[in-house]
Parts: structure tokens; C-alpha cells; sequence
């Protein structure tokens, strides 16, 4: 959680410019804000980070990801393929566009394969919900290649991997849109937030008015404007907006220090025998949010967990994770909603409580995941490494005896 770890006087100053002239509202009021146009400055922030010609900033990474559905036009029964490894969100999402999620094997890169992806192909697909997990890449190659050869959007959910790139391009940028979560557990935060980025000017135009229902924002006469197509509201407001533009000066930092301290973790830990790690599609651009150990087999990761929570290393096993692997999904599986969704409607085209995912689940099975933390001294990251480097060379001992 790099963003909340160093949270500060910079958020404070911009959140006091917000407070001090009480405008809490991202549009109008010109006169009475003092030039202070937060989620504006955010917006352009990001849009310089990342390259993207365009931004937008929603209320959540959530809505970031129902704003590039809408605004790319999947709805009514449109099949989206997803993966069964992302935080449930994303699934929740398609199901809210009146779409429905179509699952597809992950690999050892934790995102959608380019294989999976083709098996999952339905004449119904319309579109590819790519997730970068944990920070890094899929393999866009190979993904961009199948999606283009079958006439199938490529729209990337980017909540967990702002600052991350694939051959010099950052995430977001290789599908139709991107979005970013800002959310308190995410590499930037600003509370609750998310932004979605494009180089289409047609796109971003209409995620801007689906946000802010069917706003165009032209003028200074809000009641006036008109109302090119219906939306909802989305927006974003000027405090959260502050504290995300503080918090997006401080990611070239951030991922320098988190990368920094992945190039110190990867060397120790390669030197442990059979030890394996999350397939890299372009190391170099990873965030270096997590650090992803495979183990050799489900027993000796299980031994390794229960080992490092014994010494005190805090340790995700995604493969039990309630709301990151579909294993634990139960309330999807079930389309548990208080009203009727048009995939139940309309039918899966898989059945979800029989539907098994033995490649993820060799993955998922094997992997355990720890942040990489802005802040560590040398110190403490030499402490953990020790008692890491123990624990796994206990587990593998097993697997070998
Ligand atoms: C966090 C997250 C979201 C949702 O973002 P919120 O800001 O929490 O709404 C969507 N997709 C993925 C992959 C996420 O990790």
C-alpha cells in the first residue's frame, strides 16, 4: 500500500485548498473556487504520467471499470471474457453492464492467457476484460493478437497496476480504455477513486458525460447544458481529487523505491534451488507492487504459508483469498443480487458450479504473494529477506525428502 505509506503535508495542502473555499464540486462555481480545479489537475496529472492524450477521474476504480464498458458500448448480453484471479470488482462490473462474464484460464504471468482467452471465445464476445494483476503486465502480445484476429475489444482494468508498462507503453494505453483504481489499497490512493484513461477522443467523451449524466460541461450554466445521452453519477469530488493529485506527484518515487527493493528481494531469492517466480511478460515495467513466489506444489506453499505467518511475514495465499480467486466466489456462482440479472436471464454460457480451472488453479495453488514496501530501510528488508530465505528453504526441503 505505497500511497498510504507515505501520506502527508503534501495531501493536506491540497485537501486545505479544497476546504478553504468550500467548493467540494469538481464543475462550475469559477469565481468562488480561486482556481483550485482538483480532479481537473489530477486528470492532467495522470495523463502525463501515463502518456494517455486523455483522462477522467470517476468515483471509483468500480465505476472507472462500468464507465469503459458503458462508454465502449457492451451491455445487453455482450459476452466479456474475464479472469477467474482479480478482485471481484471486475466480474460485478460486467454484471452490472447487463453483460455477461465469460472466465478463461490464467497463467503463470496471473493474468488471462492468450490460450485461455481463444478457448473462451463465444460468436457472443464481444469484448476482453484484461486484468493486470498485482501490478505487472499480461502478455499483450499474444492477447492483442488473438483479440485482433477474432474482432474482439481489448479494454484493460488497470486498478492495480498504475505505473506499470509493456515495451515502453504503460498499461491502459494497449486496449480501446484503461482505468485506474485509487482506492486505500492501491499503489496511489486518494480514499475512493479511480481514473480512466484513452487516446480516443470520442471514447473519453463519452465516459465524461456517462459519469455525470449526460453532462457536456460546456458553459458556466449547469442547468442549461444539453443532454446528448443519459449516465449516472460517477463523479469524483474535488477532496478525494486533491489528495490523488498529491499522491500521483509521489509515484515516480514510488516505483523507484519499490523496484529498487524488487531488484534486492529477486536476487536473494533466486539463489534458493527449484524456487520459481511469477512469469514476467516485461520485468522492467513492472510497478513492483508484490513480490510472487511459485512454490513447487500446493503442499510445500501451504507449509510455507502457515511457516511465514509463524514467523511473523505477512503473506497473501490468493488460492483461499475470498475475493481475489473464483474458488472462494461462491456468491457469483450463485448470481446472488437482490434483483434479476440479464445474464441470469439470457444463462451463462458456463456453468459456474462445475466449471473447473485445473491451469489456474496450478498456478493459484503454488503462488504466494508479499507488497514490497515504499519505505522499508535496508534493515528491516535484510531481516525479512533472512527469515524468508529460511522458510522457503524449510518448504522446498520437504518437496525434496
Ligand atoms: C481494486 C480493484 C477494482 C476496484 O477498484 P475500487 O476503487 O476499489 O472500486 C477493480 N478491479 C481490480 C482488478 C481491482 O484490484
Amino acid at each position: 500500500m505505497p500511497g498510504t505509506e507515505l501520506f502527508g503535508d503534501e495531501e493536506r495542502k491540497e485537501v486545505m485548498d479544497v476546504l478553504n473555499t468550500g467548493v467540494l464540486f469538481r464543475y462550475n462555481h469559477d469565481a468562488q473556487r480561486q482556481g483550485h480545479w482538483k480532479a481537473k489537475d489530477f486528470e492532467a496529472a495522470i495523463s502525463k504520467f501515463t502518456g494517455a492524450k486523455h483522462a477522467l477521474a470517476v468515483s471509483s476504480g468500480s465505476t472507472a471499470v462500468s464507465t469503459m464498458l458503458a462508454a465502449c458500448g457492451i451491455g445487453y448480453g455482450d459476452h466479456v471474457i474475464v479472469p477467474p484471479f482479480t478482485f471481484v470488482a471486475t466480474i460485478e462490473a460486467v454484471l452490472w453492464a447487463g453483460a455477461i462474464p465469460v472466465f478463461a484460464e490464467i497463467d503463470e504471468t496471473l493474468c488471462l492467457s492468450a490460450e485461455g482467452i481463444r478457448n473462451a471465445i463465444t460468436p457472443n464476445t464481444k469484448a476482453v476484460l484484461l486484468v493486470h494483476m498485482c501490478g505487472a503486465s499480461a502478455d499483450l502480445d499474444g492477447i492483442m493478437a488473438v483479440c485482433k484476429e477474432r474482432n474482439i475489444l481489448l479494454i484493460e482494468d488497470t486498478a492495480q497496476a498504475l505505473g506499470a508498462t509493456y515495451k515502453g507503453k504503460h498499461l491502459g494505453l494497449h486496449g480501446k480504455m484503461g482505468s485506474f483504481s485509487f482506492d486505500f489499497f492501491k499503489i496511489n490512493t486518494c480514499g475512493e477513486g479511480g481514473v480512466v484513461i484513452t487516446d480516443d477522443p470520442e471514447l473519453i467523451r463519452s465516459a465524461e458525460y456517462l459519469s455525470d449524466h449526460g453532462h457536456t460541461h460546456v458553459g458556466d450554466n449547469r442547468g442549461m447544458e444539453p443532454h446528448p445521452i443519459m449516465g449516472t453519477n460517477f463523479r469524483i469530488g474535488e477532496i478525494n481529487a486533491a489528495i490523488g493529485l498529491a499522491q500521483a506527484r509521489k509515484l515516480p518515487y514510488i516505483l523507484e523505491q519499490q523496484r529498487r527493493h524488487k531488484a534486492i528481494i529477486q536476487e536473494r531469492l533466486a539463489k534458493i534451488p527449484g524456487l520459481a517466480f511469477r512469469k514476467q511478460c516485461d520485468d522492467a515495467g513492472d510497478s513492483a507492487t508484490f513480490f510472487h513466489l511459485l512454490l513447487p506444489d500446493e503442499a510445500s506453499a501451504r507449509g510455507a504459508v502457515k511457516a511465514m505467518g509463524e514467523a511473523g511475514l505477512g503473506v497473501a495465499y490468493w488460492y483461499d483469498n475470498m475475493y481475489h480467486y473464483i474458488k472462494q466466489w461462491d456468491h457469483v456462482k450463485d448470481m446472488r443480487m437482490p434483483f434479476r440479472t440479464v445474464a441470469q436471464e439470457l444463462g451463462l454460457p458456463q456453468d459456474l458450479h462445475t466449471l473447473r480451472f485445473p491451469k489456474s488453479d496450478a498456478v493459484m495453488s503454488r503462488l504466494i504473494s508479499f507488497n514490497i514496501r515504499v519505505t522499508w530501510t535496508e534493515a528491516e528488508l535484510d531481516a525479512l529477506l533472512k527469515k524468508m530465505e529460511w522458510v522457503v528453504r524449510k518448504a522446498m526441503e520437504g518437496v525434496t525428502a
